[in-house]
């Protein structure tokens, strides 16, 4: 078929327009296989038309191919089949692909100029849309003294939306989380509700975790804060945090404690297939305790990051149906190299697990949302932002490393191909949204070289 795009710019500025009546062309031979071109067009009550996609949409119960999305003004307009690509300005043709809403990270560091900080923040743009996702949840890097610069700063001034839990240790993620005189229980309370769109709940990490007990550093110190904090705003806590056996005449500190008692449903344990966490018995069975607490509505969440994801622990776990509830990957400086990279690849390590496609992106859209009290994100239901994952499975020999040193084989990995964040496209290094380099006429803006001249 012979290529009929034709592209000219307008003389007020950016918008491409096309005189072409809709005639397209396969693309050349792409690695991701053949589409057809973008169709761009003047006007159409449509931004955005994703064409022929597998969508996804565990909010909506959709799982179904050969779908249309559309898009207007940021935000879903229509999800169904056969939608014309004369309606839209940009009609993107994703046949083969999956469409799913954008992933939401429940646990990543993005607070970049925290003084102290015990770790390395990343930032957030720049390892979010990478990865298919669109909202980014901050775990704790703020406290309530820091918050308003980590607003200021980062939360103001990124593409990717972020939200955050609050350190119950006022000045953030410093060696105050080894202080329970900075447990700052009013301060973090009326932090989180004077940002009620911006802040979900409240963090504990790192506490505590080898030195000996005193009268100050008791075992449950920051859990009995948190929690206080959660009850008087109405919120959930995420814990990071690690069992001890009894010492100083204080008794074990246990997950089971954690997990079953001391917290209530609707809380989050993150990194809950790491090395330190009894998940799997000596028996190879999997801790009931676990299954009792699932049951009563307490969220585990992945946390990857650079020391929680233990393939020992990971895959006898999946085998015997503990799985995450949600999938995260506390994303910081010391593991974007690897093992986590970014959400996408964490996804893939579930896939390659067996877990199947349609759970794992409930896991990481509208299940999340929930978590944190944001149904409104994670679907593709009319009127919702336009977050928007486009990403193809791949099949072969893959391998995944963990954090221990250690890998693990599987035979499918998700490949991101295209984020759209409020109805923009974000990341799309493969070009589904941009025409054919020679379709674009002589004249373009595309043609001028660096002297400024036309060819
Ligand atoms: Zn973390």
């Amino acid at each position: 078929m012979k290529r009929r795009n034709f592209f000219k710019r307008t003389m007020a500025g950016s918008a491409l327009l096309s005189g072409a009546a809709g005639m397209t062309a396969s693309s050349p031979a792409l690695a991701q296989g053949q589409r057809k071109d973008v169709l761009i067009r003047e006007s159409g009550k449509y931004d955005i038309l994703l064409k022929g996609g597998h969508v996804i949409d565990p909010a909506n119960n959709i799982n179904s191919k050969n779908m249309d999305v559309a898009v207007s003004d940021g935000k879903i307009s229509a999800v169904g089949r056969n939608i014309p690509s004369k309606d839209a300005k940009k009609a993107i043709d994703v046949s083969g692909l999956y469409v799913t809403p954008g992933f939401i990270d429940l646990h990543v560091h993005v607070m970049f100029n925290l003084k102290g900080f015990v770790g390395r923040s990343i930032i957030a743009d720049d390892h979010s849309f990478t990865g298919g996702c669109t909202t980014m949840v901050d775990a704790g890097t703020a406290g309530a003294l820091s918050f308003e610069q980590f607003k200021k700063n980062e939360i103001d001034n990124s593409r990717v939306r972020i939200l955050a839990f609050v350190n119950i240790a006022a000045p953030g993620m410093t060696e105050a989380e080894q202080d329970p005189r900075t447990y700052d229980i009013q301060k973090a309370v009326a932090t989180a509700q004077s940002y009620p769109d911006i802040i979900v709940g409240f963090k504990v990490a790192h506490y505590w975790t080898t030195k000996p007990y005193d009268s100050l550093h008791t075992p449950w110190a920051n859990v009995d804060a948190v929690e206080e904090a959660g009850r008087k705003a109405g919120l959930p806590v995420m814990f990071d945090w690690f069992p001890r056996p009894a010492s100083e005449g204080y008794p074990m500190r246990s997950y089971r404690e954690l997990i079953l008692e001391k917290s209530r449903p609707g809380d989050i344990y993150t990194h809950h297939y790491a090395r330190h966490i009894p998940v799997i018995g000596e028996d190879g069975k999997v801790n009931p305790d676990v299954f009792k607490a699932q049951k009563r509505g307490f969220i585990f969440d992945t946390g990857h990051g650079a020391g929680s994801f233990v393939w020992r622990n990971v895959i006898p776990a999946i085998e015997q149906g503990f799985i995450s509830d949600t999938i995260s990957t506390d994303l910081h400086g010391k593991n974007t190299n690897g093992p986590v990279i970014n959400m996408i690849h964490v996804m893939s390590k579930y896939v390659a697990s067996g877990v199947p496609l349609e759970r794992v992106i409930e896991m990481s859209t509208i299940k999340p949302a929930r978590v944190i009290n944001h149904p409104e994100l994670g679907n593709l239901s009319a009127g919702a932002s336009a977050d928007i994952a486009v990403f193809d499975q791949l099949k072969g020999d893959f391998e995944y490393t963990d954090t221990s040193g250690a890998k693990e084989r599987g035979n499918k990995k998700l490949m991101n191909m295209m984020t759209l964040s409020g109805g923009k496209v974000e990341f799309d290094p493969y070009g589904l949204s941009v025409p054919y380099w020679k379709d674009i006429p002589k004249g373009e803006d595309y043609w001028v070289n660096q002297s400024g001249q036309f060819f």
